[in-house]
């Protein structure tokens, strides 16, 4: 069984210093950030670029 990924919100990254982490679908430096469901559970937040979100969302 497939567990669905239930798309949550989005938020703003405020910052991209420290512990950055880069868009996950083009390797930029993210912008935004999403939270998912998956199941029951908040899966880990996923960060994004701008033009990638455009995409997800
Ligand atoms: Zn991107």
């Amino acid at each position: 069984m497939k567990l669905k990924k239930i798309f949550r919100s989005i938020r703003s990254l405020k910052s991209a210093s420290g512990n950055a982490r880069l868009c996950l679908a083009c390797g930029n430096t993210p912008t935004r950030e999403a939270l998912f469901n998956v199941g029951e559970e908040l899966a880990p937040i996923e960060r994004y670029c701008d033009t990638c979100m455009i995409k997800i969302n």
